[in-house]
């Protein structure tokens, strides 16, 4: 493709009409080779914005995105091939108990996860933290490992679906994110690149989320499942509550230290019961989607069954090792504490997932620049989730920071992010749909 065709590529979205599947490779093609300037490229951005791709567009668009670098092949792994993605949240570290969970219920997971970028948190950075944890892992590496114990991870690659990368730069900087054929195209290209058949993708939603309101992330869902079957993927989505920080803890050595609880059936707070209770209920949709239990309960019964006989801590602390982990854990330094306890009696009504996520973001727990360096100490504990009965000066939440004036003013900050209610409150439930 020239520079003429990109016009034409331009001009034809402007008006509306259908791109082909070779406009769309020729298109990754071109701008994957340098060849064509990003004004041009924001001009197709902002054309796609207000003129929709269709599905079958989207799909196209994907399948050439994935195609535009490297794809992992699998084909010398057991099956089923499964990956599991997060839209992102705060405090949401699943994936650090539910890829142990899911090898150690036979499924193969290779997956490639990303930083941490504004206020949702990054696998990558979470398993950083632990002494000696590689997070580049080269295609052979990956391959090799899961072999062996069925479960690998790595940093995004280059190589993986560059076609991404240069688009979603300049959709950040044209103000074109919000579009959700452009937002799954982006997520689903990296996906396929990494080879998997069955995608499992949780949909956060709510103020810690990028998808704020239900109805948005009901359109996630349906588009990301939609291109699945143009695709010929098996993509399931789930919807789950970001309105409050997921389980105990915010904060990359604190995350991974509650999740190895978890997969060591420690005994719980309520906060960390209700994050293992939704790993178990997404184990449940993945063994479902892989073909390996008949429907919902029974994926959840075999989920429930395999994290309580200790056969998924002993798949996470082979995977530890094998990359490169020095211990089973995350270090924690005494740091500044500081809490916040219930002024009143009643039950807890609201822990603002969003201002949650500000706070450890203005702690340098998060980067708000792609350049920012994490602080993996910080952090916050949440001591009790939304519906429980609270009492007059009992802990609600504790932060962690390096200095005494950062923890008191992250009180302060958190102190109208945090609601008690003198009536009972529901738990609110946590797929949402
Ligand atoms: N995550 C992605 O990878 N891409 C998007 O466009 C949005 C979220």
């Amino acid at each position: 493709m020239n520079a003429f065709a990109m016009q034409e590529f331009i001009s034809s979205r402007r008006d509306a009409l259908i791109h082909t599947e070779e406009d769309f490779k020729g298109f990754c093609e071109v701008i994957c080779k340098g060849q064509v300037p990003d004004y041009q490229i924001s001009a197709w951005l902002m054309a796609a914005f207000l003129n929709p791709l269709s599905q079958r567009e989207t799909a196209q668009l994907t399948v050439a995105m994935a195609n535009s670098g490297q794809m992992l092949d699998l084909t010398d792994l057991p099956k089923p091939w499964v990956d599991k993605h997060s839209t992102g949240g705060v405090g949401d570290k699943t994936t650090l108990v539910i890829l142990p969970l899911l090898a150690a219920m036979g499924l193969t997971m290779v997956k490639m996860s990303g930083r941490a970028l504004g206020i949702t948190g990054g696998t990558v950075d979470k398993l950083e933290s632990v002494p000696g944890f590689r997070m580049n892992l080269t295609s052979d590496e990956l391959i090799s490992q899961a072999k062996l114990i069925g479960i690998s991870i790595t940093g995004q690659t280059e190589s993986l679906a560059p076609a991404d990368k240069i688009l979603y730069g300049l959709r950040d900087a044209t103000e074109t994110v919000e579009s959700i054929p452009l937002i799954v195209s982006s997520i689903l290209s990296k996906k396929f690149a990494s080879g998997a058949e069955t995608i499992l993708i949780d949909v956060k939603c709510g103020s810690g989320a990028f998808m704020k309101t239900l109805q948005r992330a009901i359109e996630l869902k349906e588009w990301l499942e939609a291109i699945g079957v143009h695709a010929g993927r098996k993509i399931k989505a789930a919807i789950t509550d970001m309105s409050q920080p997921l389980g105990e803890t915010v904060g990359n050595v604190l995350e991974v230290d509650e999740a190895i609880r978890v997969l060591k059936n420690e005994v719980l707070s309520p906060s960390s019961a209700r994050f293992r209770d939704l790993v178990v209920q997404l184990a449940g949709e993945a063994a479902v989607e892989a073909g390996i239990a008949a429907d919902l309960g029974s994926g959840q019964a075999l989920a429930s069954r395999i994290l309580a006989s200790g056969q998924a801590t002993s798949k996470a602390e082979k995977w530890f090792e094998a990359q490169g982990a020095t211990h089973f854990s995350a270090p924690i330094q005494a740091l500044e504490e500081s809490t916040l306890e219930s002024p009143v009696d009643g039950w807890v009504e609201t822990i603002d997932a969003g201002d949650a996520g500000r706070v450890v973001l203005k702690l340098r727990g998060g980067r708000q620049t792609k350049a920012d360096v994490i602080d993996p100490q910080v952090g916050l504990i949440i001591h009790l989730p939304v519906g429980s009965p609270v009492t007059k000066g009992q802990p609600i939440v504790t932060v962690r920071a390096r200095q005494r004036d950062e923890a008191d003013q992250a009180i302060s900050s958190l102190r109208p992010a945090i609601r008690i209610s003198p009536q009972p409150v529901a738990p609110p439930s946590l797929i949402i749909g």
